[in-house]
């Protein structure tokens, strides 16, 4: 990888043990030649290889390294650096955004350093990346450095093959580099001292104000999370009534103030990739009460730029609430002129810098399933770094990826670059960013796709989208299918596997809408072995949004009528909940479903937990949020063998739950039962498939597995049934996984 500072660390360590030779980059990495006694070489090797060293770069992995002895150039006494003419492949060449590396807080805090207090400080093992870069080569004019020139000191040091800064393309200074400005809703600026503006900010902070911060990847409207009526002014001004806001803090001791934070997080918190981390609230902790209700998680995220650091050592910065600066669910804000012209109805004050950004980049967010690291959102800090298959794909592909949490994928032999996540297509300008996304990321990459793939649904953006190209073989790929080959991809598995997936929705291949299955699947074929049983949803988009469609759809009109006082609580209107059952029985309107999404939704309203989902799995993440631990009853299993397959009941879970209801037993309790019915439920039909297929090894996808109890709770007990598990550690488990998948299978599909 290029400006991860791998080259001049191989040149440091020759020299240290006197070898000679060169390093150039290439496009299978990098090459080294070095000569020396068999002793010597060892030590290199193994000192090449060894991450744990204080000296190595932070960045730099060492992927495979291969070795074979070559003739010996008599005479070569020097160890060079060679600038290669093609350097390295395009797709290797531009490294994720990287949060601020320990020497360069070290020197920030240095009153003898000239960099002191500067808020762009950055160096070869820190700094942005991906955001700022516009074209290929990865040097400094097609970045937006470009419009900086370097200072003599700096482009010392920018060429000293000795210097942590060596081709470290953002290096900048306070006398050549970007600076800071604060300035009023209007673009009137307040103040243009760096110092100044950090203090005024924090300021406006500190008394409940909210600022617009421009950052790596674009802009974060921030207020004090301890202050809950700056909070919900916010949520007001941003149009955002429910879904939880993210958390920055400048330590792990802060945060430990206010979440636990066990050993895995921390690690994850700490990572240079610096993503948003899921954690268990702590009780009676100062954050706000509406920075995240219904949840019994903060989404938390450590300082991870020089100007975030220097804004939080301000006195009285605690804890800011650092959301993405957009309005609802339109893409991510980046630019100065259209911050203002957007949010100046949101933000007080724009603490705004003048360094481009290209890449409009959300922060990434993780939690922590079975002591991994598990995605729920892939962007900053981790794109866009390949993810690497063994086998090269014969052709170069294109992956439209599906329209809801999109992020869509190109392949280049054995390299699987997944763009960022892009968002819900259905918005208009989510579309038109999706479309000029594609493109940037096609120039960027230098691929010219000769194989489309996209989702089987006719409907989808992303579909269409797929269909306009010209002059390429076009797939279509079936939503679950591409879920669980996302899976085999990422352990670099061809299967076949026994695929569970527990998603919301998917269009299937008999036009149904799937989203509890039981695949049998390979990177080339599929089939379904088995699913929740068909209902009834009526109402299109409303049926993932109000929960009293699939109730009714679920209970029948018979079940309506019994339970019309728990109904009563959902959806207080009779007749609505009648034209509901109306539409299903004329089948207007109306869909057949294996959606476990829905399931989730129906059970948490019956649970009186809400009647509508205002983000996407509200509901849902609060029914995971009441579950009791330490239960481990279930509602009975009832798998039926029918044509088509095994056909999974719901009938007895949802008469379960309403039975406990009425006998007034614990919700919390109701909650984890329905829990474990769930994982109870996709194991029988595992247990079955293994028998009819004998294969043994499961994987796991769909966006309902982000739900961490049913993730644990799902692979012990896979694991008690001595089955392996697969389950995803690079992409995220949700639709934002789909295009990986999607490649994956059409790279299997050309070579059949
Ligand atoms: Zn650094
Ligand atoms: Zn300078
Ligand atoms: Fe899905």
């Amino acid at each position: 990888m290029q400006g991860v500072g791998c080259r001049p660390y191989i040149y440091r360590l020759a020299m240290e043990l006197g070898l000679a030779g060169m390093v150039r980059n290439d496009v299978q990495g990098v090459t080294i030649e070095v000569q020396g006694s068999d002793a010597v070489l060892d030590v290199f090797v193994t000192r090449l290889c060894n991450q744990t060293q204080a000296d190595y770069p932070a960045l730099m992995e060492v992927i495979e390294c291969g070795q074979e002895s070559i003739d010996v150039v008599a005479g070569d006494k020097m160890f060079r650096i060679i600038e290669s003419e093609s350097d390295g492949s395009p797709v290797s060449q531009v490294t994720p955004d990287c949060a601020m590396c320990s020497a360069c807080l070290n020197e920030m805090a240095d009153t003898d350093d000239f960099r002191y207090r500067y808020p762009f400080i950055n160096c070869t093992h820190c700094g942005p990346r991906y955001s700022i870069v516009k074209t290929i080569p990865y040097d400094r004019p097609n970045t937006a450095m470009g419009a900086f020139e370097m200072c003599p000191k700096c482009r010392g040091q920018y060429e000293d093959v000795q210097d942590r800064r060596f081709h470290a393309q953002p290096v900048a200074c306070p006398d050549c580099g970007p600076t800071i400005r604060l300035t009023d809703n209007q673009g009137k600026p307040i103040e243009s001292d760096s110092d100044k503006a950090m203090s005024h900010c924090a300021a406006v902070l500190k008394k409940g104000g909210i600022a617009a911060i421009k950052g790596i990847g674009g802009f974060h409207l921030a207020v004090d999370a301890t202050n809950e009526q700056a909070v919900q002014e916010l949520r007001k001004r941003k149009r955002r009534d429910a879904k939880p806001f993210a958390v920055m803090a400048a330590s792990i001791k802060t945060i430990r103030k206010y979440a636990i934070v066990d050993e895995v997080c921390e690690r994850f918190l700490k990572s240079p990739e610096s993503p948003i981390v899921l954690l268990d609230k702590k009780e009676n902790g100062a954050i706000a009460p509406s920075v995240a209700f219904g949840t019994n998680r903060f989404g938390f995220m450590l300082c991870y730029a020089p100007l975030h650091h220097l804004l939080f050592a301000e006195n009285g910065i605690d804890v800011l609430v650092m959301t993405s600066a957009n309005l609802s669910d339109e893409p991510l804000i980046c630019h100065n002129e259209q911050a203002l012209d957007e949010l100046g109805d949101i933000a007080d004050v724009f603490l705004m810098h003048d360094r481009d950004i290209y890449r409009q980049l959300d922060d990434s967010v993780v939690h922590e399933v079975n002591g991994q690291a598990a995605f729920l959102r892939r962007a900053r800090g981790y794109v866009p770094t390949p993810i690497y298959r063994d086998k090269p794909a014969q052709k170069e592909i294109f992956a439209a990826g599906p329209d809801l949490k999109n992020t869509f994928c190109f392949v280049k032999g054995d390299q699987y670059l997944m763009s960022e996540h892009i968002g819900d297509l259905v918005d208009g300008r989510v579309y038109r960013h999706y479309v000029k996304s594609v493109e940037h990321l096609r120039n960027l990459f230098k691929v010219s796709p000769e194989v489309v793939v996209c989702d089987l649904h006719p409907g989808y953006l992303a579909t269409h989208f797929a269909e306009q190209f010209n002059d390429v073989k076009l797939l279509r790929v079936q939503h679950h299918w591409a879920h669980i080959a996302s899976v085999l991809a990422d352990a670099n598995e061809p299967g076949p596997v026994i695929g569970l997936v527990a998603d919301g929705t998917g269009y299937g291949t008999d036009g149904a809408i799937w989203g509890c299955e039981c695949l049998i699947a390979s990177l080339t074929e599929f089939t379904r072995f088995g699913h929740l049983a068909y209902y009834a949803l009526a109402g299109g988009d409303k049926a993932s949004k109000e929960a009293i469609r699939p109730i009714v759809g679920l209970l029948g009109s018979d079940g309506v009528k019994e339970y019309a006082d728990i109904l009563d609580h959902i959806e207080p209107d009779a007749d609505k909940i009648k034209l509901i059952a109306t539409q299903i029985e004329k089948g207007l309107n109306t869909v057949q479903t294996s959606s476990m999404g829905r399931l989730f939704d129906a059970v948490s309203a019956l649970l009186g937990l809400g009647a509508v989902n205002r983000f996407e799995a509200e509901l849902p993440m609060a029914l995971e949020a009441m579950i009791q631990d330490g239960i481990n009853d279930v509602y009975p299993v009832e798998l039926t063998e029918q044509e088509g397959g095994f056909h999974l009941q719901y009938t007895p879970v949802i008469r379960g739950v309403l039975v406990d209801i009425n006998a007034g037993i614990d919700k919390s309790i109701i909650a984890a039962k329905f829990h474990n019915t769930v994982c109870e439920g996709l194991l029988a039909m595992a247990l079955q498939a293994r028998i009819a297929t004998k294969i043994n090894d499961v994987a796991l996808s769909g966006g309902v597995f982000c739900n961490r109890y049913l993730a644990n709770r799902m692979i012990h007990r896979l694991q008690e049934e001595q089955f392996g598990v697969l389950w995803k550690k690079s992409i995220p488990v949700n639709d934002g996984g789909i295009a990986l998948g999607q490649a994956a299978i059409a790279a299997a599909m050309i070579e059949k």
